[in-house]
This record gives C-alpha cells, sequence and structure tokens, in this order.
C-alpha cells in the first residue's frame, strides 16, 4: 500500500497573501473580501512578506532547499469559488524542494512544499449554491509528501508529529488539527484515488482506512481501480466518487507576472528559524553521545525538557544529566514545565551535591521532588518510610520472592502488585516499582 499526502496548513498570518482583508474567521460571509481578493479586473496581487517568511521557516523544518529565486505562478481552472478564474500558486519554483522528515527511523521523503491562495467557499442551499469569499486569498503552504507513507495509521502518526513541530516553528492556533486539510492519495494496486480534503487527523485515519478496504476488495473480486478523485463523508464515514481525477496537464500554468521574482534566497538568510525537535534530537546525539532512543524520548516529552538537559550535561556531566533528567525531572516534568527557566539553577545545585558526596541517591532524589513540588520534605520522608516499610511488610509475609528474584527481575512484580493494590492509589507507581526494586536489590546483594 502506499499512501502519499497533500497537507495544505493555514499561515498564521494577519493578512490575507495577496491583498490588506484580515485573515481570521469573519462574523459572517463575505465580511472579509476587497476587489483584490475577488479578483476584479484592474486589481493587482501585494505579495505578504510574512507569508514568505513562514514558508521559509517550514521549507527548512522540512529540510527542503530553498530556490536562489522563485516566482508565482496562475493556476487556470474554472470554479465558482475562484472568481479570478485562476489560483495564485507556486509551479516552477516551490519555496521548498525535495525534503525529508523522518518518524523514527522511517524517512518520508518531502516532494515540494508551496507557497499559495486558497479559493472561495461553497455551500449548497436549497436547489442552489452561496459562495462565500471569506477565503479567498487565505495564505496556505501545501506540502506535498512522496507515496512514502505504509498505512493509514502510520499516516496519522506522521500527521501528529509533523503538527507538533509545525508547532514549534510557527504561531499555529491550539485547534490547528483543523486548520490543515489534506488530500489523501493511496493506492493498493498500481492506480490511486485522491480523497480530497479532510480535515482533522482522525477523519484522515478513517478516510484511508475505508479507501484502503475498497480498493483491495475491488481487486480481490477482480476489478480494476478507477483513477478518481473521492470525497470523505464524515457523518457516514465513507468515501464516495466526486469526478474523474484531473491530471497535472488539465491545468494551464502560466507565470504570475504582477509579482515578478522573489530573491528569497536573501530573505532565508535573514531569517533565524528555531532549531526542529528532530534535528535537536539528532545533535544532542552527536553532541553529548546521547542514545538515539533516549534523545527522542526527552525532546518528545518537550523542547524544554531538553534544553534543561543540555544545562546540566554542560554542567554535571553526561551521565548525571541523563540519570537525573530521564529519573525524578521527567517524571515530576508537569510540575516543573512552567517554571523550568526560574529553577534550572537550583536543581543544577542539588545534583552538584549529589556529586560532591553530600547527599546520596535517594536523598538527592528527593530533594529534587520536593524542590520541583514544593512539598514538603519532612512529610515526604515519612511517607517514604512509610512505603519502605508496607514494602518490606509485603516481602516478609512472601519471603520466597528474594530467592526467586534472584534469578529473575519479574519476581518482584507479586510484591508490587500487593503493595499497590493495599495502598490504592496512594503513592505513585513508579515510587512502588522503585522502591520495590531498591530493596529487592539490596536483600540479594
Ligand atoms: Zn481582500
Amino acid at each position: 500500500m502506499k499512501i502519499g499526502l497533500e497537507i495544505h496548513v493555514q499561515l498564521p498570518t494577519k493578512t490575507k497573501m495577496f491583498c490588506s482583508c484580515p485573515a481570521v474567521g469573519a462574523a459572517g460571509p463575505n465580511e472579509h473580501i476587497c476587489p483584490g481578493c475577488m479578483g476584479m479586473p484592474g486589481t493587482r496581487p501585494a505579495l505578504n512578506r510574512a507569508a514568505v517568511d513562514i514558508g521559509i521557516k517550514l521549507a527548512r523544518l522540512l529540510n527542503c532547499s530553498i530556490p536562489d529565486v522563485m516566482w508565482f505562478n496562475r493556476k487556470i481552472y474554472f470554479y465558482p469559488d475562484l472568481c479570478r478564474h485562476y489560483q495564485i500558486t507556486q509551479y516552477e519554483t516551490p519555496v521548498g524542494l525535495k525534503g525529508e522528515y523522518y518518524l523514527g527511523k522511517k524517512r518520508i521523503g518531502i516532494t515540494r512544499a508551496h507557497l499559495e491562495e486558497d479559493p472561495g467557499s461553497m455551500e449548497r442551499s436549497g436547489d442552489g449554491s452561496l459562495v462565500d469569499y471569506n477565503r479567498s486569498g487565505m495564505p496556505l503552504v501545501e506540502i506535498v509528501t512522496d507515496p512514502d507513507i505504509s498505512s493509514p495509521a502510520e499516516a496519522r502518526e506522521f500527521l501528529t508529529f509533523l503538527l507538533k513541530d509545525i508547532r514549534h516553528v510557527i504561531d499555529l492556533p491550539s485547534d490547528g488539527e483543523r486548520s490543515i486539510r489534506v488530500d489523501c492519495n493511496i493506492s493498493v494496486g498500481t492506480e490511486r484515488c485522491e480523497v480530497k480534503n479532510v480535515t482533522g487527523l482522525k477523519n484522515v485515519e478513517r478516510a484511508l482506512t475505508y479507501e484502503a478496504v475498497r480498493q483491495t476488495k475491488i481487486l480481490r473480486s477482480g476489478g480494476r481501480i478507477v483513477r478518481e478523485t473521492r470525497h470523505y463523508d464524515e457523518e457516514r464515514k465513507v468515501t464516495t466518487a466526486a469526478r474523474k481525477k484531473e491530471y497535472e496537464g488539465d491545468y494551464a500554468y502560466i507565470g504570475e507576472p504582477n509579482l515578478g521574482s522573489i530573491n528569497v534566497r536573501r530573505i532565508a538568510d535573514r531569517i533565524e528559524t528555531k532549531e526542529s525537535p528532530l534535528s535537536m534530537a539528532m545533535r544532542l546525539q552527536k553532541e553529548f553521545g546521547l542514545e538515539e532512543k533516549a534523545a527522542k524520548q526527552i525532546v518528545n516529552t518537550s523542547v524544554k525538557l531538553a534544553e534543561l538537559f543540555e544545562h546540566f550535561a554542560r554542567k554535571t556531566g553526561k551521565e548525571n544529566a541523563l540519570k537525573w533528567i530521564s529519573g525524578p525531572i521527567s517524571s515530576n516534568w508537569r510540575s516543573l514545565e512552567k517554571d523550568a527557566d526560574t529553577k534550572k539553577d537550583g536543581l543544577t545545585d542539588i545534583v552538584v551535591r549529589f556529586m560532591n558526596g553530600e547527599i546520596n541517591d535517594v536523598e538527592c532524589s528527593m530533594l529534587l521532588k520536593a524542590y520541583i513540588t514544593g512539598e514538603d520534605l519532612r512529610s515526604m520522608e515519612k511517607n517514604n518510610a512509610d512505603l519502605d516499610a508496607l514494602i518490606r511488610k509485603a516481602i516478609a509475609g512472601n519471603p520466597s520472592v528474594v530467592d526467586d528474584y534472584r534469578g529473575n527481575e519479574k519476581a518482584g512484580n507479586s510484591i508490587i502488585g500487593t503493595v499497590m493494590k493495599e495502598t490504592r492509589g496512594a503513592y505513585p507507581s513508579s515510587d512502588i516499582v522503585e522502591t520495590t526494586k531498591k530493596i529487592l536489590d539490596e536483600m540479594i546483594r
């Protein structure tokens, strides 16, 4: 099965792509419109530089090459929501070309990423159609992937991570999942179908799954897949045929003379881009010799946690940084996240005391937790002592566990289970697991 996606990301600019109409939702239809985005004769487009900047940032995020000079094209077709009868888009010189994205070890090629304007939208009403041009001229980046995705679940996973990364680089609204629209190309055999305009990641997975099953059934019964564009019906959760698929040759492209050529290299040189989480994970591996899994785990928890790791690694060395970041700091990350910047030096000081031998493992762990959560150290100590006693009691009630544990670490699970049952959520399960292991390790020593 081969899946390729065309992802339309709506860019968070103040104004539309080629005019000064606001690029935010309007109260009613046809409110944010002007002769420019209505395509009236005599108007000329003026390029929104903010959209170009964002395009460059996204191209970099996707490891695309950026051309020295780019221009826009008119994609000519007739449809009522496109009142100019052409859409201004990019054809020969997309802002990003031939990139790649890694989903774990899986490489997904990026064919291109180009800037374009959205057309208006249509709504069926009674026996006619209503057109709303509020959306006409909204700035988009369309990201086109190679057909490298091998399942509907992988498509959803890819989009989840991609969205997270995009949100790290640009200010996508928090309901960003709905502000992207995806055209899904899928082929089970040799011919592909395209499911147009799917919004929401869950729907992408559902539409693709439906298509995969539909195509497989046709092929199994000796039928032939017809190349066509389909729609996804969110209510009925099915795809339906819309029209025969257009080929690129069905569209006419000509250069857009009103915008001229843009020296995008010069603009790109001036734009600083935040490091993407993916390249950050790769850099941590290289710079600090982290295992790939550890680096990704830290970065995927939060880029801020990874920054804290770097701070720790510089002050206390990689081993200590890894031990404490992936231990007590990760497990209390939710409490720490918003104060991470102000508390980082205090946390480092505690670990330095551990390195100097002033406090032991357990004390360091407790001090870190107390500092992060603001919990009282004495009640924490009492809690820990109580838990300690409970676990020892459980072991005393089932002493053969100690010998079994010597041969197989899993033998400790029965004690963990007993204590969890008895304490009914009074202690975090990670504390019970850690303390049980610690005590059993001591006993077999
Ligand atoms: Zn306008």
